[in-house]
């Protein structure tokens, strides 16, 4: 047995078997998810103490933030006047003495025993003569000896403490050190790639030398987890593409030719590279698998239908899937418009063609006219579907599927896009194309839409004016939103009001926004000609009112988020969002979008409830008002709500990311990807790198990646 020791062998030997470590700390360990050596060799530190580097008391300055490394002397509570607990603790080195209060956390009594070694971060002030702190921040250092201490993540319930972390951590990698611990990365990836060996690198962030030393051991580490969720969707992307027969489309056709001929404006350049993207996928042996992302308004519609119809000239059909009734109505009514008299070779007609057809299909199609839509999807004279979920239920079977377009892919699940990839006839599988208004960023995207191609464009059609977009904080600033709607209005032009999203329950949600109309038509925009749209009415309504708005018989749009995609008015210029503050910077950016379409500058107004604090920022709305760009407002969206939210449907459990960040790591990213590339590419099941294939069985489960387990 001289192998060295790979994760299943690690993730095989308990932690009860570690030195110190007995029933109880079993069950401690167990309630915080860590009951094997792999366990608990992947928690990490969360910070690091270095000891020499550290400030001594007598060193603190008032005002200023320091670090200090110091012993409890004493600690005492009490309850306050205003019945708060106040602990308030002697602290000191060498050097002198310190005293810190803590308010509200009765606890630390508990925690703080007389002895204890203890860091402590914050900014003393002068108190009674001395130095205090307030509130610090503290960790535990325990016994622990060595420059630099890590401090791991301490879980006062499950009473464990970071220096029995580090023992046992530190007992475990000594076990491991005859036999070395199993590298996955080949030694010349390691080399190219500057990257330590993986039994030096566990060794070094749990027990570093130098700060440096972790930092270098915490590269190579994150780089591990990004090249098994790298090499997972790599492998997954090569076996779909290996497994699946698609249509070699005829890409140099009729229909496509004519629609640009047709088009009243030229292409952009990002669409045009996005079109010979989809077009050279289209016309390979594989189906496609591809994502365009773009921001509102930079034409996606125009390119998904350009795919479509290049399976329509092969005598193939396109379907377009949205996920809302509204959204689909309004893809089919701008695909209509956009097709309008485009003809197909029909040889059994009596001019040898017909109208291109294109077809609506949600639950509102009822009846006679539901038969004669699912009977053109079979017998192929309907040439484009357009729809929601409705396209994917079992009752409906198509002539031959060719290219499937899936509009806003966030709120379809995989599953939902493999169901209408089983639509296709027989063994032939339709090419897929993903939209989203939502660009993520790159090394993002590269993760959670790793098994797809993507495309994007990053360019809006020229002569759009960026809109420029205030906050209004509480209703004295509001004001100055409706001032901007009556000058727009009485410059000829329009506007819209969002209304307040009222998630649990739709009937509020129209309430609410009833309530709005009202005051706006007796107060702030009276005389104005005021419409409503709102989810509980018919589709016939909504649309009656979008006429009348489109038409310009009515100034103002009083709404609720059914305008939130599609609607495309260019004379509307400013917008309201009553009650910004709860959306989500891309849900705020998709609205904004409706305006701007036009040859005149337009103002959006972010209305959130006044804070009492005059100096509060709001960083979501900061960020809307200091960009248009929606990649950009991608990149602070990241950075505001961490990763967890990007990848919680694409990654969990055990092969979640602990060190790497989409953020911090961009450059690891995309070398893990390439590497994964290199590696799938050589060798597709990954015969001859046991080590890694072993890794993925391990951390992935069965049902997410079932080619994993094949062979
Ligand atoms: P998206 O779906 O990406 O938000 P749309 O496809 O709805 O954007 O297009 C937004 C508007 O831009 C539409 O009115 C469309 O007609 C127009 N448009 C699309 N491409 C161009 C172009 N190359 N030049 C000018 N206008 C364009
Ligand atoms: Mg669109």
């Amino acid at each position: 047995m001289s192998e060295p020791l790979t994760l299943r062998e690690l993730d095989a030997i308990g932690v009860g078997r570690l030195k110190g470590v007995g029933d109880k700390k079993l069950e401690s360990l167990g309630s915080v998810g860590v009951e094997s050596v792999l366990d608990l060799l992947t928690t990490y530190p969360r910070r690091w103490v270095d000891r020499t580097n550290e400030a001594r008391v007598s060193d603190l300055e008032p005002g200023h933030e320091a670090l200090v490394l110091v012993s409890v002397r004493k600690v005492t509570k009490r309850v306050t006047r205003n019945r708060r607990t106040m602990v308030n603790v002697v602290v000191g080195d060498g050097s002198g003495r310190l005293h810190i209060v803590f308010f509200n956390q009765p606890w630390r009594e508990r925690q703080l025993t007389e002895g204890l070694q203890i860091a402590v971060y914050g900014k003393p002030d002068v108190y009674q003569g001395g130095l205090q702190m307030t509130n610090p921040i503290v960790d535990l250092i325990g016994d622990r000896t060595g420059r630099i201490v890590p401090i791991y993540p301490q879980s006062e319930k499950a009473a464990l403490n970071t220096w029995e972390i580090a023992g046992w951590v530190e007992d475990a990698l000594q076990r491991c050190a005859a036999r070395g611990i199993a590298d996955p990365v080949p030694a010349g990836v390691r080399a190219r790639l500057g990257l330590i060996d993986r039994h030096d690198a566990l060794r070094k962030i749990h027990l570093p030398d130098t700060m440096r030393d972790k930092e270098i051991a915490r590269r190579r580490l994150a780089f591990d987890e990004l090249l098994r969720v790298q090499t997972v969707l790599v492998m997954r992307k090569r076996a779909l593409e290996r497994d699946s027969l698609g249509i070699r489309h005829v890409v140099d056709g009729d229909l496509t030719g004519r629609l640009r001929a047709a088009l009243p404006y030229e292409l952009t350049a990002a669409q045009r590279r996005a079109i010979d993207e989809i077009e050279a996928d289209l016309a390979g042996p594989h189906p496609m698998h591809r994502l365009l992302q773009g921001d509102v308004g930079a034409g996606k519609t125009l390119v998904a239908v350009s795919a479509m119809l290049v399976a329509v000239q092969g005598g193939h059909q396109g379907a377009l899937m949205a996920p809302t009734e509204v959204l689909a109505e309004q893809h089919a009514t701008g695909v209509r418009r956009l097709l309008d008299g485009v003809t197909v070779a029909d040889p059994g007609s009596l001019f040898g063609e017909r109208q291109l057809r294109v077809e609506l299909l949600t639950n509102r199609i009822t009846g006679n006219q539901r038969k004669d839509v699912l009977a053109g999807l079979a017998d192929g004279t309907v040439d484009i579907a357009i729809g929601t979920h409705a396209l994917i239920q079992d009752a409906v079977a198509f002539d031959s599927l060719g290219v499937v377009v899936v509009d806003e892919q966030h709120r379809f699940g995989v599953e939902q896009r493999a169901a209408l990839r089983a639509k296709g006839d027989g063994d032939v599988v339709p090419d897929v194309l993903v939209m989203t208004a939502t660009p993520i960023p790159r090394t993002a995207a590269m993760t959670v839409y790793g098994d797809l191609d993507v495309s994007v464009l990053d360019e809006l059609p020229p002569g759009r004016i960026p809109i420029s977009t205030h906050w209004a904080n509480g209703p004295l600033m509001e004001e100055a939103a409706w001032a901007t709607v009556r000058e727009e209005v009485a410059a000829g032009r329009q506007a819209y009001v969002v209304c307040p999203l009222i998630e649990e329950s739709e009937k509020l949600e129209v309430a609410s926004a009833q309530d709005t109309y009202e005051r706006l038509a007796a107060a702030e925009l009276h005389g104005l000609r005021l419409g409503l749209l709102h989810g509980r009415m018919s589709s016939a309504d909504k649309e009656a009112e979008m006429d009348r708005f489109r038409a310009g018989a009515l100034d103002v749009l009083v709404a609720t988020t059914v305008i939130e995609v599609g609607v495309d008015v260019p004379t509307a210029t400013a917008m309201v969002i009553l009650d910004a503050a709860p959306f989500g910077i891309a849900q705020l950016h998709q609205r904004r979008g409706r305006v701007g379409r036009g040859q005149q500058p337009s103002t959006c107004w972010l209305v959130t409830a006044a804070s009492e604090d005059p100096d509060a920022t709001n960083p979501r709305v900061d960020a809307l008002v200091a960009s248009t760009d929606g990649f950009e407002l991608a990149e602070v969206d990241l950075e505001l709500r961490g990763e967890g939210t990007i990848m919680n449907t694409a990654q969990k459990g055990r092969s979640d990311l602990k060190l790497a960040s989409l953020r911090r790591d961009r450059e690891l990213v995309a070398l893990a990807r390439e590497v994964a590339f290199e590696l799938v590419d050589a060798d597709p099941l990954l015969e001859s790198n046991p080590v890694l294939l072993d890794e993925l069985r391990l951390l992935f489960s069965a049902d997410d990646e079932a080619f994993l387990f094949k062979s």
